[in-house]
């Protein structure tokens, strides 16, 4: 599956921790993220992963036009509900496209984690 990560910054250590835990599973796909949370997760890691821009300059839109040409399979998203971002718009129109498309979106670390406990244990979804 092609699985994009995404966190803003409150949540990078939670998908780090999340990445770090699920690595075995998610080394078994091909892996792409916006700049710094790719910057970081490879670094924690050593995961190979496809970096887009940073999510504010423009990645979170690469992320969506992916997206819209069916070049995705699954995205996790760690949103902080609690700050506002600069690039709101771009944030909100992500999430819309994914449910056009009827693409699984995790938004925080829980249902990240009912993701990954599934694909772990074989269990994937087909839209
Ligand atoms: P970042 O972007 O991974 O470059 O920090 C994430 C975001 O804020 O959308």
């Amino acid at each position: 599956m092609r699985i994009a990560l995404i966190a803003h910054d409150k949540k990078k250590n939670e998908i780090i921790e999340l990445a770090k835990k699920y690595k075995d599973v998610l080394a078994e796909h091909e892996l792409y993220a916006t700049g710094t949370t790719g910057t970081l997760i490879m670094g924690e890691t050593q995961l190979p992963i496809h970096r887009m821009k940073s999510g504010p300059m423009g990645g979170d839109q690469q992320i969506g036009a992916m997206l819209a040409d069916g070049k995705l399979d699954l995205i996790i998203f760690l949103r902080d509900p609690l700050t506002a971002q600069p690039h709101e718009p771009d944030v909100s129109a992500l999430l819309r496209l994914c449910d056009v498309q009827r693409l699984p979106l995790a938004t925080n670390a829980s249902s990240a984690t009912v993701m990954l406990e599934c694909m772990k244990n074989g269990i994937y979804f087909n839209k």
